[in-house]
């Protein structure tokens, strides 16, 4: 079972991964923005042990609704929505002709990367022989 160090070692790099692939898709020409790389790094670390600090680990059974097949539906669903919402407000500012991220993108996109960051843990998680219950 992924103990809390292996689920904050997996969300640091997934966020910094994130990161990686954000800045190389929306800037692919441009040098790594250390700030991005550093919020990033900081979201994941930071919602790793979200499921296990809201059902923490106190008995064999202690996964319920967000250790959940059903918690990574919704998760998964939450990220499509964002998702849009952040290439939505990209294609208003590239219409407009600004260049520079706006502070809703950004936070957008933290909590996409913080989503994925959770759905990771919940995958770790599902492997394990407990598995993950539906609901
Ligand atoms: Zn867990």
């Amino acid at each position: 079972m992924p103990d809390g160090g292996t689920h904050l070692i997996a969300g640091t790099l997934c966020g910094a991964f994130s990161s990686f692939v954000i800045q190389d898709r929306l800037h692919p020409n441009e040098q790594l923005d250390p700030a991005h790389l550093l919020l990033s790094t900081a979201a994941g670390a930071t919602v790793s042990r979200l499921p296990d600090i809201l059902e923490p680990a106190v008995h064999p059974n202690h996964r319920a609704f967000f250790h959940s097949f059903a918690f990574g539906a919704v998760l998964g669903f939450g990220a499509v929505q964002v998702g849009k919402k952040i290439k939505e407000k990209r294609d208003q500012r590239k219409a407009l002709g600004v260049d520079q991220i706006s502070g809703t993108e950004l936070l957008l996109g933290i909590v996409f990367i913080g989503i994925i960051v959770v759905i990771v843990h919940l995958l770790m998680d599902g492997f394990t022989r407990k598995g993950l219950p539906f609901i």
